[in-house]
């Protein structure tokens, strides 16, 4: 359940959710532990029966979790969330929990490569249909609707080649048929982009990237309404039991004090590189959501408040320019992780998307030429010069 919020996104980001112990500790304090005792049998039977507050044990919630759950809740202006150990525990609880065999899910076909095995692989092993479209146009969520379509699912931008989609309009498609729209919003981050205030009914995250944003723990959360959490998420969440660690809600409490100075930083640099590399004669394509030559500028414009802090770029010498490019980064270093403090960059067709079939990967525009840049915090002169550096010696 979330607190009332008074301050704005920064403040609540650094106080939002504290629940001091009877020390008065600045810093959140970490509950390593995994049950609670109580006063007596009465106070143990009151809890169970709901008619007393107070925590259980650790896999249904955690005073540190809670915290965590609580000032996320807080910037995104949701009812309430779980922490979950990971971003996938979080995208699959999310997903799984509210269907059942019988079921049809919608989903743009641009996904995270594991959020795209859990629709394509998963789901149809438990008869759960789905139908993966090219998202990008509203008229394919229509025309995949079918009588038992259940639930929408998408990203925005997506991964690798940040397309972006439409959340009021496929909210607005969901809202007719009584579906409900499920955003994975990590790409955005939850400062550039507000997919409750779109419309969409819940948004997952994976807080291992830009919450972290400093390379050291998973993590993930889940937000919505109190009656979707209730009725849905509540008990698969207590009984299936992908709770996070109590120490990674604290490491991620951290995170969300410094995330809108990081994320600021992050984007204006990858604003920068993305101009950079878009003038550059060895790049054939530069995909940046800030630029107005990004093919959705216009969606872009309406739904996000800022380009993100990923870029991709299409080298024109293919795959063997892509490698001597990342062989030559003395800065931005080669890592499949995004939203971290160090600039990371990866080669989609070779590493985070080799399962696909060819012609899946053509579908989604991921070329051997391609490459996923996550812009960290570095000076961006020295990340202007690495680039210069790299792309000169092709
Ligand atoms: C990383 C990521 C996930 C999965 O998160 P994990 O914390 O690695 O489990 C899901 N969706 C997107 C878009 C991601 O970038």
């Amino acid at each position: 359940m979330s607190t009332p919020r008074r301050f704005r996104t920064a403040t609540e980001l650094v106080h939002g959710g504290i629940n001091r112990s009877q020390y008065g500790e600045t810093s959140e304090a970490i509950f390593l532990t995994q049950g609670f005792v109580y006063q007596s049998a009465e106070a143990a039977e009151a809890r169970f029966k709901g008619e007393e507050p107070g925590f259980i044990y650790s896999r249904y919630a955690n005073p540190t979790n809670d915290m965590f759950e609580k000032r996320m809740c807080l910037m995104e202006g949701a009812d309430d969330a779980r922490a979950t150990a990971s971003g996938m525990a979080a995208i699959s609880a999310a997903l799984l929990c509210q269907l059942r065999a019988g079921d049809h899910v919608v989903a743009a076909r641009a996904l995270f490569g594991s959020c795209r095995w859990v629709v394509e692989t998963l789901m149809p092993q438990y008869g759960i249909e789905t139908t993966l479209i090219d998202g990008r146009e509203l008229a394919n969520w229509e025309r995949a609707i079918r009588p038992n379509t259940k639930v929408m699912f998408l990203e925005s931008p997506t991964n690798p080649t940040l397309e972006v989609i439409d959340i009021a309009g496929v909210a607005r498609l969901a809202n007719q048929i009584g579906a409900r729209l499920v955003v994975d919003n990590v790409f955005a981050t939850p400062l550039l982009q507000k997919p409750l205030e779109l419309g969409a009914h819940v948004v997952a995250y994976s807080a291992t990237k830009h919450i972290d944003g400093q390379g050291r723990c998973l993590g993930g959360v889940i937000l919505s309404d109190q009656d979707w959490i209730d009725e849905h998420l509540h008990n698969y969440f207590r009984h299936t039991g992908p709770s996070m660690s109590p120490f990674n809600a604290w490491t991620l409490l951290k995170g969300l004090e410094t995330l809108p100075i990081r994320v600021r930083q992050q984007t204006e640099s990858a604003g920068r590189l993305a101009d950079f590399l878009a003038e550059h004669k060895a790049v054939a394509r530069t995909i940046y959501p800030g630029r107005a030559d990004h093919p959705q500028a216009d969606i872009c414009a309406k739904q996000m408040t800022g380009g993100s802090t990923m870029v991709a770029l299409e080298l024109k010498g293919g795959k063997a320019a892509a490698f001597a490019m990342q062989n030559a980064l003395e800065v931005v270093r080669i890592s499949n992780n995004l939203g971290d403090a160090k600039s990371l960059i990866t080669h989609p067709a070779t590493t985070t998307h080799k399962n696909l079939s060819d012609e899946a990967r053509d579908e989604l525009g991921i070329g051997p030429g391609l490459l996923r840049l996550s812009v960290g915090l570095e000076d961006i002169d020295d990340l202007l010069e690495d680039f210069d550096r790299a792309l000169a010696g092709l």
